[in-house]
């Protein structure tokens, strides 16, 4: 079975733009328990790297780091991970909320900030990437700068994520 209820969300994202495809390098930030990780090499990826603080029990066919992403050198550690220029990159990492909107908005865009960086910096052209994202979250400027690199950005919301969540995920479609 799955590890998570989250993986649900990458399943259905993933049949609606087919992103992962056999022999596809994947990076996934933000990994634990693991969910995206299993749909990824499920379907066929050829490599798989994953991060978390939280340590992720072993998934054959991947290969799962215990970091903090941004701190520096585990971007290079994945990419080495992987052996070069991922296809996709997908990020769920998303802080525990301090309940506190204006630090949470922060902290949650802050995130989906580095995650866009390092998807920029290393996808291959034609590359996509995914990530987690809140509505109301002001992603204004990342949102701006992913319609300059990739020809498609869109917001997708999946059936399997809770509706009264404020929970969706910005999909950016190949990378000039
Ligand atoms: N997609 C995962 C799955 O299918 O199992 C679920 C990911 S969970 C919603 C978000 C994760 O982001 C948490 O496990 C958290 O530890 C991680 N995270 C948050 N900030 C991080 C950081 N700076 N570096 C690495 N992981 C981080």
């Amino acid at each position: 079975g799955w590890r998570s209820r989250a993986a649900f969300k990458l399943i259905e994202i993933d049949d609606r733009f087919h992103l992962i495809k056999r022999g596809s390098k994947v990076i996934d930030l933000g990994a634990a328990p693991g969910g995206w990780i299993q749909v990824a090499v499920n379907r066929g990826a050829g490599a798989v790297a994953g991060v978390d603080l939280l340590m992720i029990e072993p998934i054959p066919g991947s290969t799962l780091l215990q970091a903090d992403f941004t701190h520096p050198g585990v971007d290079q550690q994945l990419i080495d991970a992987i052996g070069g220029a991922p296809d996709l990159v997908l990020s769920d990492m998303a802080h525990n909320t301090v309940g506190h909107r204006q630090t949470d908005h922060l902290k949650i865009i802050a995130l989906i900030e580095i995650a866009a960086d390092f998807a920029i910096r290393t996808l291959r052209p034609g590359g996509n990437f995914v990530s987690k994202n809140f509505q109301g979250g002001d992603a204004g400027g990342v949102l701006a700068r992913l319609r300059e690199e990739f020809e498609t950005v869109k917001y997708v919301k999946p059936a399997s994520s809770r509706k009264d969540s404020a929970e969706v995920f910005l999909v950016a479609l190949n990378k000039r």
